[in-house]
């Protein structure tokens, strides 16, 4: 069996497939957000490390996978995310940074007004934007009492929460190629870390993780660290490019969306890093061996997260689910619309102070209006996002491959399919994010070949799109007028 790790933004997955690929057990967990300011976004890496623990342990139960039965364990999870922690006692030595915490964002302004963009676009493919994770770095060194002179003594290490979590289960301070291609510190057609770009935000290299191909051996777990079971981490991936690969998304031009927290279209490009226009990123989909794979990206902060916000900043919903019978008791949008710039926007506006918007409430507004503006404003970011995409690689889109959480939400996908005009499609199974890892990690422990994912890839449902041309223009055209008035 192969356990997969799937570390997200607001819970841990662990799945256990069998050596066939079927789904053999599963657990989930939630743990603490931490919002100690305005725009911060934290989490405990302890608690991470303790949920994931238990999590595994759940899974592997559920699964039946006693001793010996365990061959690989794959990690899949949110990038950019920076923890901190001591090599010698393993304890975190400050909340991890969280992909969305923007205390940054004055600092990447300063960098863009001193000319260092074109540099970090040309090595690492990305923009200066808080959302990486090389400033949330310098911000640790610089903001935590005696962090940095313990980065240079070796008492202090960095690693996103791939990194985190390998340490726990092997000792080993290791990343892969996906993950460290986040982090604003990674020269990505070179593939090692760039000693100009370490210079730039004063981090010492000394304290970054050594950078694996994504798949392959990453160190062997303990008895103590996973329930008994000594197997290799045999592959590795941030949540996006490990959604890449359990989509079956092998070869260039085949591309996929995540709807989770937030949306993230990618493209497979092959061999070479594709030259990505303004608002798009360039970044590693995974490497093996001595082959890399890159990937044209699309990042959309606030999808999922909105529907959060209905649950837990509005309160006008208990359960995720409850949007999608409250978007289809009416029968149109009646000229409301969100724009949840919660975080900023992402691509393709690259927008760090747009703040979200609600336009065309009337007495008439009800939670149904909120809650369809919220499911109907992750169609629309997700449309713009494909133009792009479309434009900068010239060819149009046929199909989208969907998955993430807020797949299960049959009314979010038919309206997707109407308003993208394309086919989407939902596979068998709907943890793609984990599948991946699973995948890398068979595919790294020599178990399955790549021609056994694209064989194994099945659909579950598709949606064809049945919305008129006026209809979808119209709704279109609402959506860019609120845009227009949300950014900065
Ligand atoms: P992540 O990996 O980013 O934590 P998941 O893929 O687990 O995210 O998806 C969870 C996200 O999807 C949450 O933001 C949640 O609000 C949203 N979500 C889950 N179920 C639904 C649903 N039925 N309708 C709309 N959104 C949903």
């Amino acid at each position: 069996m192969i356990l997969a790790i799937d570390e997200g933004t607001t819970g841990t997955t662990c799945l256990v497939f069998d050596d066939d690929g079927t789904l053999a057990g599963r657990a989930y967990r939630e743990f603490t957000q931490h919002f100690p300011r305005p725009g911060w976004v934290e989490h405990d890496a302890a608690e991470i490390w303790e949920a994931v623990h238990a999590v595994a342990g759940e899974a592997l139960d559920d699964a039946g996978c006693g001793p010996g039965m365990l061959r690989a364990v794959g990690i899949t999870n949110q990038r950019e995310t920076v923890c901190v922690w001591d090599p010698h006692t393993g304890e975190p030595l400050h909340h991890a940074l969280v992909w969305q915490d923007r205390r940054t964002a004055e600092r990447c302004d300063a960098l863009r007004a001193a000319g260092h963009e074109a540099l970090v676009r040309t090595k690492t493919g990305l923009v200066l934007d808080p959302y990486f994770s090389g400033t949330k770095i310098e911000w640790l060194l610089e903001h935590v009492d005696g962090l940095r002179e313990k980065a240079q003594a070796g008492r202090a290490v960095f690693g996103t929460i791939d990194s985190w979590l390998v340490f726990k289960l092997t000792g080993e301070h290791v990343t892969d190629q996906s993950n460290a291609s986040r982090t604003l510190l990674y020269d990505i057609a070179k593939g090692e870390w760039d000693d100009d770009l370490c210079a730039l935000l004063g981090v010492p290299k000394q304290a970054l993780p050594e950078v694996r191909p994504s798949i392959g051996e990453f160190g062997t777990t303990t008895p103590e660290t996973l329930h008994g079971h000594v197997v290799p981490v045999a592959g590795i991936a941030g949540d996006q490019q490990s959604a890449l690969y359990g989509q079956a998304c092998l070869d260039p031009g085949m591309g996929k969306n995540t709807y989770g927290t937030g949306s993230f279209v990618l493209l497979n490009s092959g061999a070479a890093p594709p030259l990505a226009p303004p608002g798009l990123l360039t970044t590693v989909a995974w490497g093996i061996g001595q082959r890399t794979v890159y990937a044209l990206e699309a990042a959309i902060f606030v999808t999922g997260a909105g529907v959060q916000w209905l649950r837990d900043g509005l309160g006008i919903i208990e359960r995720a689910d409850e949007t999608e019978a409250l978007a289809a008791s009416l029968d149109g949008n009646d000229g409301v619309y969100f724009v949840p710039a919660l975080t900023g926007l992402g691509s393709p506006h690259w927008d760090p102070y747009a703040r979200g918007t609600i336009v065309g409430l009337t007495r008439g507004s009800t939670k149904a209006h909120l809650a369809r503006a919220t499911l109907e404003a992750m169609a629309y970011q997700t449309v713009d996002a494909i133009r792009a995409m479309e434009v900068a690689c010239g060819t149009p889109l046929t199909e989208l491959k969907a998955d993430g959480g807020a797949t299960a939400n049959g009314w979010l996908m038919q309206f997707q399919a109407d308003i993208l005009g394309v086919p989407v499609v939902v596979p068998e199974v709907a943890e793609t994010t984990a599948l991946g890892a699973a995948l890398l990690a068979g595919v790294g422990a020599g178990i399955w070949s790549q021609d056994h994912i694209a064989r194994t890839w099945r659909a579950r449902t598709r949606y064809e799109p049945r919305m008129g041309e006026d209809e979808r223009a119209g709704l279109l055209q609402g959506w860019s007028a609120a845009l227009s008035r949300t950014l900065s």
